[in-house]
């Protein structure tokens, strides 16, 4: 699961990108099979539950869920002309599954600002109708190409036709009324716009010391109900260079509770459409990602496909009556291991084991 820093230059998303990689939460010498390239950092999702869970069965190491950022370069006025890195950075959209607006709302003498003025809503526009030429120019060429194919698909080219419609008036794919269905036939067809979407405002130190919020109102407004986290990308990597200790007391200093990165992650955890579900055990305690509503055979499929093949059952313990009968004999002898089939659906913060035929 990826999810993609886009914004204008000069706005805060390498900074951003390297308080993510120098933070605590980049974990990524614990999954040595993957490969994390230059601008793609692997992140530790926060999770209290698992902690609490590791400690109750003594887990000799705990694994948080990952997921990655990718910090996309290049998207300028007229990108989606080829203007800048034009087509590169466009490619790079279409692969995130989230995409992560950062938005300047710092004022700074030594930071020249692209457009010559911080103004966030003139950001945004630029950022949002290049995305938007960009899907308008793809649904005409999917349109034409099905018009030439003869065994052409009707309900395709009738959703292509709509989103069309919507993007000459200007909308927005996520913002457009979608069946389920449609929507993911739609993330199908490579649209950006249909991505989900989170705004960053990045804000001055300043602003955070003293609890401001600038442009809120109209912020949100302009979101109209995307999720919005306003932090600062520059205390942020400040906070990432600091020792544990170091690090409290900074934060004490700045009067603030705690780094706005997990804030983010789990905004953007949770704007996939994602949850966690646990296998513990003395040698690990680990968290698993899935999609909301995934069927047990799935879940048992991220941890090895074998699993998912031969799936026979589960026995499941939510994570709260594991903590309150400390463990898994104590929720067997409270009546608390649920077994299920192929068709329970995992439900966030289950802790499961599966039952399976090799
Ligand atoms: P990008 O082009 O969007 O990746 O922007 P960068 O992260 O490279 O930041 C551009 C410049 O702005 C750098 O000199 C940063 O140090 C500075 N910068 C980034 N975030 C902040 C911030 O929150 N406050 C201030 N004052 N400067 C920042």
């Amino acid at each position: 699961m990826q999810c993609g820093l886009v914004g204008l230059p000069n706005v805060g998303k390498s900074t951003l990108f390297n308080a993510l990689t120098e933070s605590a939460l980049a974990q990524a010498e614990n999954y040595p099979f993957c490969t994390i390239e230059p601008n793609v950092a692997s992140v530790s999702v926060p999770d209290w539950r698992l902690g609490l869970l590791a400690s109750i069965a003594q887990s000799k190491r705990t694994l948080p869920s990952q997921i990655q950022f990718v910090d996309i370069a290049g998207l300028v006025k007229g990108a989606s002309k080829g203007d800048g890195l034009g087509n590169q950075f466009l490619a790079h959209i279409r692969q995130v599954d989230v995409v992560v607006q950062v938005v300047r709302a710092f004022s700074s003498e030594n930071v020249t600002h692209v457009h010559g003025k911080v103004d966030p809503f003139f950001d945004i526009d630029v950022i949002e109708m290049e995305l938007l030429l960009a899907d308008l120019q793809s649904a005409e060429r999917q349109l034409s190409k099905k018009q030439k194919t003869v065994d052409k698909k009707e309900d395709v080219k009738e959703l292509l036709e709509c989103a069309l419609s919507y993007l000459q008036s200007g909308v927005m794919l996520q913002n457009g009324s979608w069946t389920l269905q449609e929507r993911s036939n739609l993330s199908r067809l490579g649209f950006l716009t249909a991505k989900p979407m989170i705004y960053l405002i990045n804000i001055s130190e300043r602003d955070l010391i003293n609890g401001n919020f600038p442009y809120k109102d109209s912020i949100l407004k302009r979101a109209s109900g995307k999720p919005v986290v306003w932090m600062s990308s520059q205390v942020e990597f400040e906070i990432a260079q600091l020792s544990q200790e170091d690090r409290f007391v900074f934060l004490k200093d700045l009067n603030i509770k705690c780094s706005g990165l997990e804030n983010v992650i789990q905004e953007v955890y949770s704007a996939m459409g994602l949850i966690s579900f646990f296998t513990i055990g003395p040698k690990e305690a680990r968290a698993w990602t899935v999609k909301k509503d995934a069927k047990a055979p799935e879940a048992a499929g991220c941890i090895h496909s074998d699993f998912e093949k031969g799936f026979i059952r589960a026995e499941v313990i939510s994570w709260k009556d594991y903590i309150d009968y400390k463990g898994e004999a104590g929720a067997k002898n409270a009546g608390k291991i649920a077994t299920q089939g192929k068709e329970y659906v995992v439900q966030d913060g289950d802790v499961m084991l599966f039952r399976f035929n090799v």
